[in-house]
């Protein structure tokens, strides 16, 4: 069994892919081909916002967006203290500061009660995380950023495709970022991203620094760099996106069929109905520890692309090495909160314990649109048997 299982795709769309390659082939346009605008546009259409913008990968989306934004040496952008480094790592890239803030224990995204306390007069914008598939919580997230005259960024590396109160993830703040690396929900063949915004003076000014701040051949009115999007990523992401609304429909089957497994076979607290994600309730509040298999939780207003499907509990190191005997693969997304790496060792940070908790109690399991049912039931019995022999040591 794979984690993510890219060879069943290409079976599925290879003629369409073929086609597509030979076409860019035959044509030599490598670089800024025809088919970055084609799908340039169609992704603009599909997000709902003026401008889609492509770019080299989805760390490099986010690049393009702070350099557009002005981020520099001394400014302070609030991050989810629990997310993939690419987040904090490039404001730091720009001379900034991340500054680490906790997130919520049912989701794992950014948790808007923990904002205004970390704006100080440096800080210049906050970049919520749409973690696992779903949407942060932008219109609370927006309203403090109005309040303080803040920009937003999200990253929707994991999201895109998935909505918000009926709209787009990408489409919900001043810019939003999104990568096209093979594992996420709409993946290339290699890197690749893109950068969102209604805003026409902040697209013209990444299409700039993405082609070294270039304004007409040779002619270079700003420092940029080299973040174009792939030709050949970009005419295999068109067939990717006329197929993605079926594999988002398909991924979401998967994980009710996971979460429906795990509800009827689990230990859970008592609490509502099973088999919705809605009805599962987070850690305990006795013992501040993951009771059974907590499913996830998506809140009524988001879909999920379900980018993960994240599972907590309490014994996940030895649930993940029991899963690992069977053969089956799992992931942990992400195994510290993100301040506590080396690499950001210089900083100062509040400990944020929901972070902390989520990152020894988060396991991901095998998720894609091909899985079968007898694969989903073969994870779900192997979750539940490691579950129910587990000892659940005490932790302090
Ligand atoms: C994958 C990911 C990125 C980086 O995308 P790349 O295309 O690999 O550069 C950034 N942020 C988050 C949350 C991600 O999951």
């Amino acid at each position: 069994m794979k984690f993510v299982d890219l060879g069943r795709q290409l079976e599925e769309y290879k003629s369409e892919i073929m086609a597509e390659i030979e076409e860019v082939l035959s044509t030599t346009a490598f670089i800024n081909g025809p088919a970055v605008k084609d799908l340039e546009a169609q992704l603009a259409e599909y997000v709902g916002v003026s401008h889609a913008v492509g770019c080299s990968s989805g760390t490099d989306a986010l690049i393009l967006g702070l350099m557009a934004l002005g981020v520099g040496r001394g400014d302070e952008v609030i991050v989810p203290d629990f997310t993939f480094i690419a987040t904090a790592e490039t404001v730091s890239l720009m001379g900034a500061t991340p500054v680490f803030a906790d997130v919520r224990p049912d989701t794992y995204n950014l948790d808007p009660d923990a904002i205004e306390a970390l704006i100080s007069e440096r800080t210049v914008g906050i970049m919520p995380v749409s973690l696992y598939g779903q949407v942060a919580d932008l219109h609370e997230i927006n309203a403090i950023a109005e309040r303080h005259g803040l920009w937003v960024m999200e990253d929707g590396a994991q999201s895109f495709g998935a909505t918000y109160h009926g709209k787009q993830s990408c489409s919900l703040s001043t810019l939003a970022t999104t990568s096209f690396f093979p594992a996420k929900p709409l993946g290339a063949y290699g890197d690749a991203g893109a950068v969102f915004t209604n805003d026409d003076a902040l697209a013209a000014k990444m299409r700039m620094l993405l082609n070294h701040g270039q304004r007409s051949r040779y002619n270079h009115a700003i420092i940029g760099l080299n973040a174009r999007l792939d030709t050949l990523q970009a005419a295999i992401l068109k067939v990717k996106l006329r197929h993605f609304p079926e594999e988002i429909a398909a991924r979401q089957r998967v994980a009710d069929a996971y979460t429906e497994k795990l509800a009827t076979a689990a230990h859970k607290p008592a609490g509502p109905a099973k088999g919705t994600p809605q009805a599962t309730t987070g850690s305990s509040e006795a013992t501040g520890q993951a009771q059974g298999v907590v499913t996830p939780t998506v809140l009524p207003h988001n879909t999920s692309t379900w980018a993960q499907y994240t599972i907590r509990v309490a014994d996940r190191d030895r649930v993940r090495a029991s899963l690992q005997e069977k053969g089956i693969p799992t992931s942990v997304h992400y195994p510290t909160p993100l301040h506590t790496q080396d690499a950001f060792a210089g900083l100062r940070s509040e400990e944020n314990p929901e972070a902390a908790k989520a990152a020894a109690e988060v396991l991901s399991l095998p998720m894609h649109p091909f899985l079968t049912a007898d694969e989903i039931t073969t994870v779900a019995d192997a979750v539940t048997a490691a579950v129910e022999s587990s000892t659940s040591p005490a932790r302090v």
